[in-house]
């Protein structure tokens, strides 16, 4: 398919006695669908026992009645994948179940744990056996397993040993849980149920959709438990383990949904003033402003604002060509970009165009645009970009490329704009992306812009580190026993 930034997951976990919990599950996860499309599942607890079904698909795909049915309680969690780390195969969906001393907890992760490799050695040597080659099974073996009286001891346990992006939701036949790692990296917000409860989501948006009233965002480093008796906060590392946001800059570049407040501010109008900012670092002489739909379309705005060009829809997207389940010929392939979007020539002949886009990966959809737009009449093509050159490789949940793979490591701009057949190009800043923030300086993660990444990583981290055995296929679905509703 295009080779693109692959988003990470979505997670949402709610506590609402009295309320049909699956299916609040279901409409939180459907709005979170852009952050994963892989698999979809959802535990539920009524308090004496946990039911879960996961599932490869859609969410739409993998819930029908009759599942959602099958998921009684007052409780829930819900996961949406993109495989980050383990293969994009069945038993590797989420939330999955492990049993523990003090019975079962069913866990849902977004992020990516740098460091799973030793600490999962460290429990297999402590005879611990592992079911699935995820990062999210060994903070859920931690969780059950690792040393601690009590549950709430092992998630600051977890959270000690754990180096990198994590924002969990926990369900135990008592409670749900959300855990946000101390760097923050990932987003996850709590929201209020008219009067009938909480809900913790990845985004805003999920809120909006079920009527939520935002409360506000988990913190770096927060566990907020919700229960019986409520919603209770903890920092298990305060004071030592200093809580330090490094929140993720392509989360308001191109991950979050527009209609998402991140760090308080609503993305479409940050999203149009590095639009903004964009023209005035960038300008040029051009007839209409287009946008690479969707996520580029508010920067497109934006720096067609600023530079008093009318701004014009001259691709259409077909919002429906799906990742995992459409896999074309090999002629589609090359071409893949024209399954996805479909030019307007009575919009582009003999226009000088600016196409905006979010970012250049690898380099192969930007000339193919281009050689696009020349198709459907256009005379001039002048690319600009809302991001700054992606020069090194994400650790934290994004599956961009191999460093090798990255155009920005290895090319200049220019280089960049000849490969391109592009007669401009023009990238944000990282200066002026942090601005149109509106967030502070320092507030941010820019690894894969600057090559600072704020923990340690491993040189090489392959997402299929943990795999047990030699297959490697993301699109293998194994022999393994389908997931129904099972009771723990
Ligand atoms: S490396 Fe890039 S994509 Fe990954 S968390 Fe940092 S800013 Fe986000």
């Amino acid at each position: 398919m295009i080779p693109s930034l692959r988003e990470k997951c979505g997670v949402f976990g709610v506590f609402a006695p009295g309320e049909d919990v699956a299916r609040l599950t279901f409409f939180g996860l459907h709005t979170l669908q852009h952050r994963g499309q892989e698999s979809a599942g959802i535990a539920t607890s009524d308090g004496d026992h946990l039911y879960v079904y996961a599932e490869m698909g859609l969410v739409a795909q993998v819930f029908h009645e009759r599942r959602l049915a099958g998921l009684p309680g007052r409780a829930a969690i819900g996961h949406t994948r993109y495989s980050t780390t383990g293969s994009s195969v069945r038993v590797n969906a989420q939330p999955f179940v492990v049993e523990g001393k003090d019975g079962p907890l069913a866990i849902a992760h977004n992020g990516n744990v740098v460091n799973a490799q030793l600490l999962r050695e460290d429990l297999e040597a402590r005879g611990i056996a592992f079911t699935t080659s995820t990062d999210t099974e060994v903070l859920a073996q931690i969780l059950v397993a690792g040393p601690g009286e009590t549950f709430d001891d092992r998630i600051a346990t977890m959270m000690r040993r754990a180096s990198g992006a994590y924002c969990l939701t926990l369900l135990t036949r008592d409670a749900v849980y959300a855990v946000r790692d101390p760097l923050g990296i990932r987003p996850l917000c709590i929201g209020r149920l008219n009067g009938h409860g909480y809900v913790f989501a990845s985004e805003t948006c999920a809120l909006d959709h079920l009527g939520a009233e935002f409360i506000r965002d988990v913190e770096p480093g927060e566990v907020v438990r919700l229960d019986a008796e409520g919603l209770s906060s903890s920092f298990p590392l305060a004071p030592d383990g200093a809580p330090r946001e490094q929140l993720c800059l392509f989360e308001y570049i191109y991950f979050s949904r527009p209609d998402s407040y991140l760090g308080g501010q609503r993305l479409h109008p940050v999203r149009m003033r590095m639009g903004a900012r964009l023209q005035r670092e960038h300008p040029v002489d051009a007839d209409i402003v287009i946008g690479v739909p969707d996520s580029a379309t508010a920067a497109a705005i934006g720096y067609a604002q600023e530079a008093g060009i009318p701004y014009a829809e001259g691709l259409v997207k077909n919002r429906y060509v799906g990742r995992t389940f459409i896999q074309p010929d090999q002629r589609l392939r090359e071409q893949g970009v024209l399954l996805k979007f479909n030019p307007l020539r009575e919009v582009l002949e003999g226009q000088r165009v600016v196409v905006v886009d979010d970012s250049i990966v690898r380099g192969t959809t930007t000339p193919r645009i281009v050689a696009m737009l020349r198709r459907a009449g256009a005379r001039e093509v002048h690319v600009r970009i809302t991001s700054p050159p992606i020069t090194h490789p994400c650790f934290y949940g994004v599956d961009m490329a191999t460093r090798g793979e990255l155009i920005g490591a290895h090319k200049s701009v220019d280089e960049i704009r000849e490969h391109s057949d592009a007669d401009t190009l023009g990238y944000l800043s990282l200066e002026g992306t942090i601005l149109a923030t509106q967030a502070g300086p320092d507030r941010h993660c820019t690894a894969c812009f600057s090559g600072r990444y704020p923990s340690d990583v491993p040189l090489e981290l392959d997402k299929l580190v943990l795999e047990a055995d030699a297959t490697r296929d993301r699109h293998a679905v194994p022999a393994a026993p389908r997931r129904v509703p099972v009771r723990v």
